[in-house]
């Protein structure tokens, strides 16, 4: 019974400390400081591609609109992936696929088999004949748009994601071949 007081007034003693630590620090300034620190590193990293993508794409740092738009969290996922440069194009899986770095250039599209187009974000959107007949059901999605920014930016962010989804199923289904 002794010792569990001593327990006891030992747990209040550092209850007591830890709660005065913290007292210290101002936790939210140091969040509000961990948040610009981060923010800065956000717009001054020149080194990764998928991240100079995103950058274009979210301009500000702030939550994406799309976010609380889509309701359907598979396709909020894919937007998210497909944004920062996580989709599993050959752009980015030649980053290090079977642990070879491949330079850009030779990331090619293995879905058309072309000789001279890098699987990007812009081909596979805009350009690989592969997903011509799921465009021609969305040209509603894309003729106001040039670009992965402007399809981003401009297209309904649920639509957009249902349209990111039947390529994707399609390209699994042609890679599985
Ligand atoms: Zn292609």
């Amino acid at each position: 019974m002794r010792q569990l007081a001593a327990l006891s007034r030992r747990f209040s003693a550092w209850s007591f400390r830890t709660s005065a630590a913290f007292h210290k620090f101002d936790i939210a300034s140091v969040i509000e400081r961990a948040k610009h620190q981060h923010a800065f590193e956000y717009f001054a990293d020149d080194q990764h591609s998928s991240l100079m993508l995103y950058r274009t794409m979210q301009p500000e740092y702030k939550p994406a609109e799309y976010l609380s738009v889509v309701k359907c969290a598979s396709n909020r996922r894919l937007i998210s992936r497909f944004r920062t440069g996580c989709h599993g194009l050959r752009v980015d899986t030649g980053r290090w696929a079977d642990g070879v770095h491949l330079d850009r250039t030779y990331r090619l599209c293995l879905v058309c088999k072309s000789l001279d187009c890098v699987e990007d974000e812009q081909h596979f959107v805009f350009d690989c004949p592969a997903y011509n007949h799921i465009r021609s059901q969305h040209l509603d999605l894309l003729q106001h748009c040039c670009t992965i920014a402007d399809f981003m930016a401009l297209c309904e962010p649920n639509t957009c994601g249902g349209f990111l989804r039947e390529c994707f199923a399609c390209r699994k289904q042609i890679l599985s071949v």
